[in-house]
């Protein structure tokens, strides 16, 4: 069983003792920073300069500076620069500025695991890593709860690393919902699993197979949208609700036949095979090697499947019929900011 902290089990006030700064403010670090400050936490966000983010931080009243200076200034240090970047971010603007009994925080252990980065022995390094993306974790708050968050040690200099994390993750709102305690390396081999396997690649890759078989065969792109891609939500928020008995119990009987009788030919032996040698590659560090090296060199791949995803016929149907359903704010990459 884990390990579950709730607010009782935080002292809001080992963080509202330190100073803090957050690294980026992206996803996760705008999340961050607001409820810290609603919190009553001396909070400041560290921007390079010229950083696109800049006006939207001190437009919502955060104190902005660069990051070398937030990393002098602060004693707990939260990194949310995308996981690529955090390796050259932090050994060019925040080692020379680590002092002893420091905090270093994560929200995804990538970095420290798979050796990035690697932390001098006399500061805490620990992760707070809300399960949910940022503009949950800002909006729950604001509502009065939080999102499931995880945390972990991976380094105890001070020997009171979990109790100034629990605080944290209190301070943004994570023990409302409820937060369990992991290891760096558990949380950071699960994640990628996890997105690789099923929440990002194997859907998205179950969407564009199942879309161009139905357009291959003579079916309306429109048509084919709608049954693969739109439709995925109302199952998936059955799936969240209810777990898969409920969702099972909740389409028709028809569905939950064909759900158990063609399910298991999709996802075959050679499909489970292959999803222990994905992770494997995650747990030998293979694949963060491969993606550090990609990124290092410009991410041509990254680049061109961009390109690519963009001009599929999926997402050019979808693109169209999403713009004529008023119930849904349609979104693009341009516009996140
Ligand atoms: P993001 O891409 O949304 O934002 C990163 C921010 O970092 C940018 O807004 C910018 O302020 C800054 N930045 C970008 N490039 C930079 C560079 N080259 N140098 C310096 N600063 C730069 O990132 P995110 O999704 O918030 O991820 C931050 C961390 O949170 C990662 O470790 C990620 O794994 C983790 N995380 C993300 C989510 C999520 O839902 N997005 C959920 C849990 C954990
Ligand atoms: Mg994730």
């Amino acid at each position: 069983m884990v390990q579950m902290y709730y607010e009782n089990d935080a002292d809001p006030a080992l963080i509202t003792r330190r100073k803090v700064a957050v690294m980026g403010f992206g996803s996760q670090g705008h999340a961050h920073a607001l409820n810290l400050k609603d919190s009553g936490v001396d909070v400041v966000v560290g921007l390079r300069e010229g950083s696109r983010r800049t006006q939207a931080a001190s437009d919502a009243g955060l104190k902005v500076v660069d990051p070398e200076t937030a990393a002098e200034w602060a004693d707990v240090i939260m990194i949310l620069v995308p996981d690529q970047v955090q390796a050259d971010f932090y050994s060019e603007l925040i080692a020379p500025r680590l002092q002893t009994g420091d905090t270093l925080l994560f929200a995804h252990g990538f970095s420290i695991h798979f050796d990035f980065i690697d932390p001098p022995p006399d500061v805490d390094v620990a992760m707070v890593a809300p399960k949910g993306p940022g503009h949950l974790v800002r909006r729950q708050f604001v509502e009065g709860s939080g999102v499931p968050t995880l945390v972990a040690v991976h380094q105890d200099a001070t020997g009171s690393a979990l109790d100034l994390a629990l605080s944290y993750a209190n301070a943004i709102g994570g023990t409302r919902a409820g937060v369990i305690e992991t290891t760096f390396a558990e949380e950071t081999e699960t994640d990628l699993f996890g997105e690789q396997v099923i929440l990002c690649g194997g859907v998205d890759s179950l969407i564009q197979a199942s879309f161009e078989t139905l357009v291959d065969a003579g079916y309306e792109p429109e048509m084919a949208y709608f049954e693969v891609l739109h439709e995925l939500k109302l199952i998936v928020d059955l799936l969240f609700e209810g777990g898969i008995e409920w969702m099972r119990h909740s389409v028709s009987d028809t569905a939950e036949y064909g759900d158990i009788t063609r399910g298991p030919r999709i996802v075959t032996d050679d499909t489970r095979a292959e999803m222990r040698v994905i992770l494997d590659e995650i747990r030998s560090g293979a694949f963060a090697r491969e993606w550090m090296a990609e990124y290092r060199t410009g991410a041509p791949r990254l680049k061109a499947a961009r390109a690519d995803i963009a001009a599929h016929p999926v997402e050019v149907t979808g693109k169209r019929l999403r713009d004529m359903m008023p119930f849904l704010v349609a979104k693009t990459p341009e516009d996140d900011v």
